[in-house]
């Protein structure tokens, strides 16, 4: 039985304003990499030969009832508002509804040039592809909302960045591709009717609850304040929040230039381009706030009475910090254990952060290990966690079965930036073999197979990677 979809496309019906229809640009020699074939059982995607879904997810053929289109949107980067960007190198071949009943776009990123293409080529090279193929399954199996990989397919080709490098094309799956930028470029060309019909679209696919554009701006609240404290709470640095990376259902969506703290430290960064720090670890809840605030101001356009909605807007971005700290602290508990929320656990919380940071300790292996001899070994200074430990013991009394709540609740195993680097520096060469050994590890990272051990280790320090780079 050959390869195919049970492609069912909503995105494409909207007016043609929204995006281009777009043709994936063939490559020379497509090559199947990777194939996520529980995602393809969850999507209803019947499997075909590898040179037959080389074909597809490299570009060069089209599945039957796909209506390839390239999307618009525009974009804060950095902060500056960009008012066009769009999909400059990927292309949505269309829309399925899963197993659960939930819609999902079927994308492919790096299949060639589109309208939005501005100065680029379109094409992604063969590291970022194996990155983000790596990381958002990573994340899946963590249990954050995030993109899902497909496939993976080499192209064959050559793809020019700060060296001559192996292209390649993921195939990236989402609950949708509407991001904060989509409501932003409508609103700044005053296309209200177009804005307003987004806002339905919207509302209808994510949060059918929800009522008008305050209502969604709450929903879209709710779920990006989930998100941030879930990343937090496994030490992960998306990197690059601009608002055209931030997705409307909740998800983890683009990943760029991310990374997963080794040792703690609250103003780490790792992106290459970010010279600020805008996009450090611990300012993300703050950019969430920024990039929701930028959605309130794109949705009131639509309104008739945009003064009096300017006050709820308000009301409903400043209540954000909040409900990010609460969750955060919530996901803090469970991770020290605790089953009840009482006073001074956001003390006993930053208190060992602090001497985490001061102390060095490896974000990851000191939140599975507390409470265990192992934490102690975590520190510079093991006199500096006994005495936390001595709190913490005394916060959570006798509970027998905190471990396991503890084990249940850290992972062992996180995809580390140095391993991530490794397995691109391999993959160049032709060796997936690390790749694949990645991707079946993280998929237990909870419960890690015994051979994996080598992989929760922190980088030496000939392994750390000091930065990732966006060229991408
Ligand atoms: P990103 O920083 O990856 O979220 O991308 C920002 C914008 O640049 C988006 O509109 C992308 O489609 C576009 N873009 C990034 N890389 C390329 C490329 N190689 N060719 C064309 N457009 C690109
Ligand atoms: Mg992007």
């Amino acid at each position: 039985m050959p390869l195919t979809f049970d492609f069912d496309n909503s995105y494409a019906a909207l007016p043609d304003a929204f995006f281009a229809t777009q043709m994936p640009t063939a490559v020379h020699g497509p090559e199947l990499l990777a194939f996520n074939e529980d995602l393809a059982h969850l999507l209803r995607i019947h499997a075909g030969t590898p040179a037959e879904m080389a074909e597809v997810f490299g570009g060069n053929r089209l599945p039957e009832g796909a209506a390839p289109i390239a999307q618009l949107y525009a974009g804060h980067q950095f902060g500056t508002f960009n008012p066009q960007l769009g999909d400059g190198r990927a292309i949505l071949l269309g829309e399925v509804v899963d197993r659960d009943g939930q819609r999902r776009d079927i994308q492919l990123k790096g299949s060639g040039p589109t309208p939005f293409s501005r100065m680029g080529d379109g094409r992604a090279w063969l590291g970022p592809v194996l990155r983000e193929y790596v990381v958002s399954e990573a994340m899946h199996a963590l249990g954050i909302p995030t993109t899902r990989a497909l496939a993976a397919v080499a192209t064959g080709e050559t793809v020019y960045r700060e060296a001559a490098l192996p292209g390649a094309v993921l195939t990236r799956v989402a609950r949708s591709h509407l991001r904060v930028g989509t409501f932003q470029v409508f609103a700044a060309r005053r296309q209200t009717a177009h804005l307003r019909r987004l806002t339905d679209y919207a509302i209808a696919r994510h949060y059918p609850q929800a009522e008008g554009p305050m209502g969604l701006l709450r929903a879209v609240r709710d779920a990006q304040a989930k998100l941030i404290a879930a990343w937090m709470s496994v030490g992960f640095i998306h990197g690059v929040m601009n608002t055209d990376n931030v997705s409307i259902a909740g998800e983890t969506i683009d990943y760029g230039p991310c990374a997963f703290l080794d040792t703690y430290h609250p103003d780490t960064v790792f992106s290459s381009i970010d010279r600020g720090g805008r996009y450090a670890y611990s300012n993300q809840p703050d950019i969430a706030v920024w990039n929701l605030a930028q959605l309130a101001t794109a949705l009131i356009h639509q309104l008739d009475d945009p003064a009096a909605a300017v006050e709820e807007a308000t009301e409903i971005v400043h209540a954000m910090p909040a409900l990010i700290e609460a969750a955060l602290l919530n996901r803090y508990r469970e991770k020290l254990g605790l089953t009840d929320a009482r006073d001074g656990d956001a003390r006993l919380v930053d208190d060992l952060l602090d001497r985490m940071t001061t102390q060095q300790a490896d974000f990851t292996n000191t939140f599975r290990a507390i409470g265990t001899p192992a934490a102690r070994d975590q520190f510079t200074d093991p006199a500096a966690y006994d005495a936390w430990a001595r709190d913490w013991q005394a916060r959570i009394g006798d509970m027998p079965d905190a471990q396991a709540r503890i084990r249940a609740a850290n992972p062992a195993l996180i995809p580390r930036n140095h391993r991530i680097e490794q397995m691109i520096q391999a993959a160049v060469t032709g060796d997936l073999a690390p790749f694949h050994r990645l991707c079946a590890a993280l998929r237990a990272p909870f419960d890690p197979a015994p051979d994996t051990a080598d992989l929760a280790h922190p980088p030496t320090p000939d392994e750390v990677v000091p930065a990732t780079f966006c060229g991408t």
